[in-house]
């Protein structure tokens, strides 16, 4: 093996348990989505389809209400994000809870 062939195997090697350790990485910080039978998420009437909330318990809530168009919502990806209400999870972009706030 020549020496720029060497090199070039160690520096591939190398990152390639780099881009590995990334991905490890990034898949233990995925957030975990909120579970609507969270004690929170209960208390909020958190729904993960926004369609199914309790409109008798929550009258507030109105047809195409929905995180993803909440004022509190923090869109991470195309289906769900981050809630101040619920730090360190995530809600559904479809989803809904009784905070729901218009955007400004
Ligand atoms: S406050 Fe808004 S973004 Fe947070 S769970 Fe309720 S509806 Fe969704």
């Amino acid at each position: 093996m020549s020496m720029n062939r060497r090199t070039f195997v160690i520096k591939s090697a190398v990152v390639s348990s780099a881009l590995a350790v990334g991905a490890l990485h990034n898949a233990a910080q995925a957030q975990a989505m909120v579970a609507e039978t969270d004690p929170q998420a209960k208390s909020l009437g958190y729904v993960a389809d926004a369609t199914k909330a309790d409109k008798a318990k929550f009258p507030k809530y109105a047809a195409g209400q929905n995180c993803g168009n909440c004022a509190l919502y923090q869109p991470k990806d195309a289906k769900a994000g981050g809630c101040p209400l619920f730090a360190g999870k995530q809600v559904a972009n479809a989803g809904w809870c009784s905070a729901w706030a218009k955007k400004g």
